[in-house]
């Protein structure tokens, strides 16, 4: 297998700066398949070689899917001047992977959000040519029509001239207070910017809470709180292919 230096292997996941990872090593508190190894600079086959830290065994990866359910008010960017990002938002034991968001949702935006360290995979998800469908739940100002679900099977003129590929439009839900508005579900295969809000502005209705509730084959798990972030099981991995 590929070695690599023990105190990167290390801090990788999570197990300290490599100064302090000099340390533990000179303590005498790191092993590697049973030796002690006093040199944190020692190169290892992570995958391979039996670590142990304090008496604990390591378990390597190089690559972390997380799962998170977007709150509002943060961007899904890496950093800003201003706003917190969703990576403000991850536990010490995620954010050492360095994660990025794959793919952006605004900041009012809530929902799925997967974050990674595989570019790869990002790569793939938000491929345009690959077509992964993204399926929203919003809530719309106005009442949504048959009219509309029509439109957005047939495709709508974006304020840029930009034409939408078919989208499917269904219906949740009507509640007629002072003003009508519409509970709905709108699954797309592109990612063009603002792009559910821009269709309904197309339509003439206004879009006043949006949700993410999944991506490909993936969907949010409605159990985790907003804000909150986990790893995939295997079994999520798979589904996104
Ligand atoms: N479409 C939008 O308008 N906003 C999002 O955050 C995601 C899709």
């Amino acid at each position: 297998g590929r070695t690599q230096r023990l105190d990167k292997v290390l801090s990788h996941i999570g197990f300290g700066s490599r100064s302090e990872l000099r340390k533990l090593a000179k303590q005498g508190l790191i092993t590697v398949n049973g030796t002690v190894v006093k040199d944190s600079g020692a190169h290892v086959d992570p995958y391979a070689d039996k670590i142990e830290v304090a008496g604990e065994a390591v378990h390597y990866r190089e690559h972390i899917y997380l799962m998170m359910n977007k709150p509002p008010g943060v961007l899904s960017a890496t950093e800003d001047k201003r706003d917190r990002t969703v990576l403000d938002l991850l536990e010490e034991r995620y954010a050492v992977f360095e994660p990025f968001p794959v793919g952006r949702l605004d900041k009012d935006t809530v929902g799925l959000l997967l974050l990674t360290n595989d570019g790869k995979l990002a790569h793939e998800l938000l491929s345009p040519r690959k077509h992964v469908p993204k399926t929203y739940e919003a809530v719309v100002e106005g009442d949504v029509g048959p009219e509309d679900v029509a439109a957005f099977a047939e495709g709508v003129e974006l304020d840029d001239g930009y034409v939408t590929l078919p989208a499917q439009l269904v219906i949740l839900g009507r509640e007629r207070g002072k003003q009508v508005i519409s509970r709905i579900s709108l699954t797309i295969t592109e990612g063009k910017f603002h792009q559910v809000k821009r269709m309904f502005q197309a339509v003439g209705k206004k879009v006043i809470f949006l949700k993410r509730v999944s991506m490909g084959n993936l969907a949010l798990d409605e159990s985790l709180p907003e804000g909150a972030c986990r790893e995939l099981t295997k079994a999520e991995l798979a589904l996104l292919g």
